[in-house]
């Protein structure tokens, strides 16, 4: 998972938890476009809202840095 070894992320990586439950299984809403020169679906736009797949609390993901 390592694939920019010469160029250190700046950010550091955070995993997203539910607040309510801090499960992990958290989902958001997005909308995905056919690309037909890749055959593939590829997102085109991610938006806010979340929901916890585990408790199904809207809204409630949090940021977690992973040291
Ligand atoms: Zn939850």
């Amino acid at each position: 998972m390592n694939q920019t070894a010469s160029t250190p992320h700046p950010d550091p990586d955070v995993i997203i938890l539910c607040g309510a439950c801090g499960g992990e299984n958290i989902r958001k809403d997005a909308y995905a476009e056919w690309n037909a020169e890749l055959q593939q679906w590829e997102l085109s736009a991610i938006f806010d809202h979340t929901v916890c797949d585990d408790c199904g609390s809207e809204n409630s993901a949090i940021e977690k840095v992973v040291e």
